[in-house]
């Protein structure tokens, strides 16, 4: 008989976005003239760079001729983007990060859910709550959990992140933990972590032989000085963590997809004997085999973002999404509400102090605006709702107009 894979069974039925697509659709549907403003799910709004675009079109012209033409590449990645990527993004900061241990893909959903692969089934996982989904839904299609009683998985270490700890768990709560993800700047929160408070995590992984796997996706949000880009500003982040990184929010680029994973030369998991096994030849030897690389022309595209003109051109898309965050953040507390994330993040995190799906309910029924119930996220998200910065300002600033004549 054919059996399933009954880890499947386990995950939640509804998943997050399609329950706010379904209540959206109705809504729309028992209002047809409504202008319905969307602040929830975290796509970008805004175009390519002109850099980028101008990059692919070159690319694509090179594969229209025998002469350019390039069919499957390196699975890791071409090398001009690798060395694009490691000079600018960790070495030109200090950081020690080489172009041959940099990893490109399609994207850091499918790195962040994949590199699972490469650990027992049997180790123990820690997740942030409120949680990016990924983390978590991954794990359990691969075992690592029992059921879901309540909101929460048996078997996963849930590190609750609160006002109380100013959305960054502590170390100590991931006390027999092998695995923690960490996302600074993170979603769903909006809030950064210092360099201090990464240090305590790398300092407890070394000593305790486990591992970060490190979220960077909305690095390039950070504009508070000293706060870190990446964990390997840590000192001995290199022997603990693996980081993801996205094209995705930087430049736009969740349609194109590219994104890559930093794997450290020398970085460690254990065999059952004790002995250490090298990570890098691991996921190269994955990669490799699951996957034929991101393509050339998104490659081309990517490189572009580090040029002098597509670095410009980027960072002022990303001040544009900023001072959406901050005009709506603004509006926000002045009705009293406790705004978390913004200033170096696209999201805001807003206190409801109350059922977030009610919230939620309310904002669209009484404003037209969609926004993410914090409840979807995890447990320690009830309360909450989440609101994204990716849109118009016209939209914007309409909305913030909207969400001033209702109660939430
Ligand atoms: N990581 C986080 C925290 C995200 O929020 C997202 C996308 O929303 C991703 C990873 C996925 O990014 P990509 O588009 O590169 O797959």
């Amino acid at each position: 008989m054919l059996h399933v894979n009954e880890n499947y069974s386990k995950i939640q039925a509804s998943y997050l976005f399609t329950e706010i697509a379904h209540r959206v659709a109705a809504h729309q549907a028992a209002n047809p003239d409504a202008k319905v403003i969307r602040l929830g799910i975290g796509d970008v709004t805004e175009p390519l760079a002109p850099a980028v675009v101008e990059a692919m079109h070159r690319a694509v012209d090179d594969e229209a001729g025998r002469a350019a033409f390039h069919g499957y590449g390196p699975e890791q990645g071409y090398a001009f983007l690798r060395e694009a990527a490691a000079k600018a993004d960790f070495q030109d900061r200090g950081v020690d990060v080489s172009a041959d241990e940099i990893f490109v893909s399609d994207g850091a959903k499918c790195d962040c859910g994949n590199i699972q692969e490469l650990f027992g089934g049997d180790v123990r996982i820690a997740v942030g709550d409120p949680v990016y989904p990924v983390y978590v839904d991954t794990n359990v299609m691969a075992g690592r959990t029992g059921a879901n009683e309540g909101g929460r998985y048996s078997g996963l270490s849930y590190l609750v992140c609160d006002a109380s700890n100013g959305f960054v768990p502590d170390p100590s709560a991931a006390e027999g933990c092998d695995i923690v993800y960490l996302c600074y700047p993170n979603n769903p929160t909006g809030a950064v972590a210092t360099l201090a408070q990464l240090q305590r995590w790398v300092d407890w992984a070394n000593a305790s032989k486990s591992l970060i796997l490190f979220d960077a996706a909305y690095e390039a949000f950070i504009r508070t000085p000293g706060i870190p880009h990446s964990i390997y500003e840590c000192s001995g982040a290199r022997s603990c963590a693996i980081e993801f990184r996205s094209f995705s929010k930087t430049a736009g680029f969740t349609g194109v997809r590219c994104g890559y994973t930093v794997v450290p030369k020398g970085l460690c998991a254990y065999a059952a004997d004790g002995s250490a096994v090298e990570l890098r030849p691991m996921w190269t030897r994955r990669q490799t085999t699951k996957f034929n690389g991101a393509s050339y022309i998104s490659q081309r595209g990517a490189e572009a973002v580090y040029s002098p003109e597509g670095r410009e051109q980027c960072r002022r898309t990303i001040d544009f999404y900023l001072e959406n965050g901050r005009i709506m953040k603004e509006a926000l507390v002045s009705m009293g509400y406790s705004v978390t994330g913004g200033g170096d993040s696209p999201y805001l995190w807003v206190d409801v102090k109350g059922d977030s799906w009610a919230a939620f309910d309310a904002i669209l029924k009484g404003a037209n605006v969609v926004t993410t119930p914090g409840a979807g996220f995890g447990r320690a998200g009830e309360g909450y709702i989440r609101i994204s910065s990716f849109n118009s300002r016209e939209n914007v600033m309409e909305a913030v107009e909207r969400l001033r004549t209702i109660r939430f």
